[in-house]
């Protein structure tokens, strides 16, 4: 994984949570950024740089247009792979591990080929999972992988257009940390606990991990649009999840407030929060909207990153589940209209939302990886003696 964004890190931990309940201490599962711990840069330095570029989204549209065509990202990794590979070679080796799970797409290529001059491949199946809902970078779809998990029909489409085999593709649903989908919660409660007003109806407004898009905007206007003028009392109340933009954080600190609000810095238990709202304001991050959908929180999105996040917009939009509308006026607006005269609106929207959700994606996945591990178990033991050092010739 990488910590580009939340969401990579969130499905890889997702997953070893879903081991854990599924297998006990049967497998041992290391969560590793092998580009950050043993690559030399650029790739131990994909967070910074991924940062950088998604705050300056015309750089974002040319890199991710750029290096879509295969030929182009095929010969950049095939370059990075020439420089360190010795090491990605150590830093796997380290784990011998029975079985490799990406769930970033730059991190396919380098280890797949490690596994080739290794010697072994099939021997140590791979799998990929994807961790976008509809419009993703062309890079997730290697055709050297055991599996390609899709979380949507749509994925699964354009892996095969890309050529990968129906074999190797699953749709199961983005992996959501089991946390999520197997607590059982009650708002009372969980107000209670995190503190909130018990009466007023709460809308969750975020950014992704990064805390990005019009948050701040957004949180000026719903602490206008919530306090009802004429009453002289609040009608709702904001709870803003800032990610790890400390930036935000303190600015949003610094304001004063009509309406009761909560701004907290990155969260651990992002299904507490989600379960103590009544709808969410977010960027379309893939990770954020599944987790919303389990919770059946209606949707309003009011960013997307150019490339991967296009496409979730109509994924909520047609689905029922949700609005779009980058304003953060009217975005505020329609929360204030589910919060008083268009409650049945919230009702509907919340119904859809629970439709469209994949709790048990993660539990399927981790299944099937079992099985593939154990097929191959059953025909060959994984020779685990180092090549000491590889030449590699472009
Ligand atoms: N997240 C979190 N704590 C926070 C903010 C975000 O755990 O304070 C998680 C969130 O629950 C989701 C992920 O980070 O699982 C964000 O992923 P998403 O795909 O929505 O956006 P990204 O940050 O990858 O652009």
């Amino acid at each position: 994984m990488s910590d580009t964004g939340g969401g990579h890190r969130a499905s890889a931990e997702a997953l070893r949570d879903a081991f854990l309940i599924e297998f006990g201490d049967a497998y041992q599962v290391f969560v590793r950024d092998l580009g950050k711990e043993y690559g030399g840069w650029p790739l131990n330095d994909m967070e910074r740089s991924y940062k950088f570029m998604i705050r300056h989204v015309r750089l974002w549209k040319v890199a991710f247009h750029g290096t879509s065509p295969r030929w182009v990202h095929g010969m950049y990794l095939a370059a990075l792979a020439y420089f360190y590979a010795n090491e990605v070679v150590s830093g796997i080796m380290k784990y011998k591990p029975d079985i490799i799970i990406s769930v970033h797409p730059l991190m396919q290529h380098i280890p797949l080929w490690v596994l080739k001059w290794q010697s072994l491949q099939p021997k140590v199946p791979f799998v990929t999972v994807i961790t976008d809902l509809n419009t993703c970078h062309p890079t997730w779809f290697h055709h050297g992988v055991t599996r390609c998990y899709c979380p949507s029909a749509e994925v699964a489409n354009r892996a095969l257009i890309q050529g990968l085999q129906l074999s190797q593709v699953r749709v199961f649903g983005l992996p959501i940390r089991p946390s999520f989908c197997r607590a059982v919660l009650e708002k009372d409660e969980i107000r209670k606990e995190l503190e909130l007003a018990p009466e007023l109806p709460a809308v969750l407004l975020m950014g992704g991990g990064e805390g990005i898009g019009p948050v701040e905007e957004t949180a000026r206007a719903l602490g206008e649009e919530l306090y009802d003028y004429r009453r002289r009392r609040p009608m709702g109340q904001i709870v803003v999840i800032c990610g790890r933009n400390q930036v935000l954080r303190s600015t949003l600190q610094s304001l004063r407030w009509k309406v009761p609000v909560k701004i907290r810095g990155f969260e651990k238990q992002m299904e507490k929060w989600m379960g103590a709202c009544d709808c969410i304001i977010t960027k379309a991050g893939p990770g954020t909207i599944a987790e919303a959908l389990i919770r059946g929180l209606p949707i309003i999105l009011n960013d997307f990153i150019p490339g991967q996040e296009v496409g979730n917009v109509p994924y909520v939009v047609d689905n029922g589940a949700g609005v779009f509308s980058k304003d953060p006026r009217e975005a505020s607006r329609q929360v204030a209209r589910w919060f008083s005269t268009d409650a049945d609106a919230l009702q509907r929207f919340s119904r859809n939302a629970l439709q469209l959700a994949q709790p048990e994606a993660v539990f399927d996945i981790v299944k099937d990886i079992h099985k593939l591990q154990q097929q191959s178990a059953a025909v060959t033991r994984i020779p685990y003696s180092l090549t000491s050092s590889f030449s590699y010739h472009i």
